[in-house]
């Protein structure tokens, strides 16, 4: 059990991680789609073996919280009965690819089979286990909501053309900032990652040190040698500026595609086994009995065209309305669940929901991280807030581990100085 017990890790189910409330389980839910039954019986199982808390990650991959550590021999024979666990750690740590949220809804290039393929392939190809945990993929449908503003090691985006579709291939961002490599058919999509990762281990492995993401090895090779190391030559075309780092998620009935769905945020991510079992009832009385995890800390309830009266979701503490300033300020867990954090950054993000009127022209406004780690958002924020002993640091237009433009700031401090700043712009 204790090798199962490690603190740091990227975890999943089979490799959890102690955090300060417990056991953290990771589930990384193929293609992130759940029916109603397995989130209702995931519900029960929160609440029986941890602390019934649920985070949906920037990856859009569910965490249970509070697990004891007696609890978790028998909540992974449950896990495994509902069909959500993998057959061995070391294919799960690599099993990281975010799909389009309403793929095989009839929007985009159906890739549900694609994403089965290159989760199979990763999962059993003892060569790509040695991929870091946080190295990932991304394969979007080419419909909306579009995935083009989330980050990736590597990512597929679908193209039209005519009547076929093709893949172009992206290194290390999102779609507007990647690398681009080139394009390739949809049945060449196992063989193009399984390409990419070989050859970034052995990249990875000349570095000194060795990088761990796609985007420190461009910023240690540069765009044109990387291109130029992965196949390519440099020349490679761009997709069309997308802008979708602006775009906010899709929250309330959203009809994206023509295709009806309902957009309910957890705020910050952050949701409780009360919460998910009435999501569950309302995908099943009023969707297609499927919930859609979203890289957007939002779940998508397929098929729901009419938000029922008497639905529950709001009052439960979902957010329904997508001009609500929550949705534009990422938070990780802070002090309550990690032991890296001192301060409480789900209150201190709250209490900051006024400034998010200054900003414009950013779908995250403001990221509130417990430390320089930033797991709730990698990408450059215009505001990160980094904790460190009990007092934040300021840092403007970029991540949580860069340099900050003012410290030792207590909440107040650093509410006053982000109006400031806002100010001089
Ligand atoms: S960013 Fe937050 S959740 Fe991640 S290690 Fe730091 S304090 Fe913990």
């Amino acid at each position: 059990m204790k090798e199962t017990l490690r603190k740091g890790w990227c975890p999943g189910a089979l490799r959890p991680m102690m955090a300060r409330d417990g056991l953290l389980v990771r589930l990384r839910i193929s293609g992130g789609r759940l029916g109603a039954d397995k989130a209702r019986a995931l519900a029960a199982l929160a609440e029986f073996y941890g602390n019934g808390l649920f985070d949906l990650s920037a990856r859009a991959n569910l965490q249970m919280r509070g697990i004891g550590e007696s609890n978790l021999a028998p909540l992974l024979d449950a896990l495994a009965d509902l069909d959500l666990l993998d057959d061995d750690p070391a294919g799960e740590a690599v099993r990281n690819v975010i799909a389009s949220p309403l793929a095989g809804l009839g929007g985009g290039l159906d890739i549900g089979p694609l994403v089965a393929a290159l989760e199979a392939r990763l999962t059993r190809d003892p060569a790509l286990h040695a991929l870091p945990g946080k190295f990932g993929f991304l394969i979007d449908d080419g419909s909306d909501p579009s995935l083009a503003g989330v980050p990736a090691d590597v990512r597929f985006d679908a193209v039209r053309e005519d009547t076929s579709w093709r893949f172009w291939i992206g290194l290390g961002g999102t779609r507007d900032h990647a690398e681009p490599l080139g394009f390739c058919a949809p049945g060449e999509i196992v063989e193009a990652a399984n390409w990419i990762g070989r050859t970034f281990l052995t990249l990875a492995e000349k570095t000194h040190p060795r990088v761990r993401r796609m985007e420190g090895l461009i910023e240690r090779l540069g765009r044109y040698q990387t291109a130029r190391a992965f196949g390519g030559d440099g020349g490679a075309p761009r997709l069309p500026y997308s802008g979708a780092i602006l775009n906010p998620p899709p929250v309330g009935l959203t009809g994206a595609d023509g295709y009806p769905a309902l957009g309910i945020a957890a705020p910050f991510g952050r949701f409780d086994h009360h919460m998910l079992r009435v999501a569950a009832n309302i995908a099943d009385e009023s969707g297609n009995g499927e919930l859609r995890l979203t890289p957007w800390r939002c779940l998508l309830l397929p098929d729901v065209r009419v938000i029922p009266p008497d639905h529950g979701l709001g009052a439960v503490g979902f957010i329904l309305d997508p001009s609500d300033a929550r949705l534009r300020i990422a938070a990780c867990v802070g002090q309550a669940g990690c032991e890296h954090a001192s301060t409480p950054t789900h209150a201190d993000a709250e209490a900051l929901w006024g400034v998010v009127s200054h900003f414009e022209g950013a779908a995250i406004a403001i990221h509130v991280s417990g430390c320089q780690k930033g797991c709730a958002k990698a990408s450059r924020t215009p505001i990160t807030l980094v904790g460190r002993d009990g007092l934040y640091d300021l840092v403007e237009n970029g991540r949580a581990s860069d340099i900050p433009v003012k410290r030792d700031l207590d909440l107040d401090s650093a509410h006053a100085a982000i109006v400031a700043l806002r100010r001089r712009v």
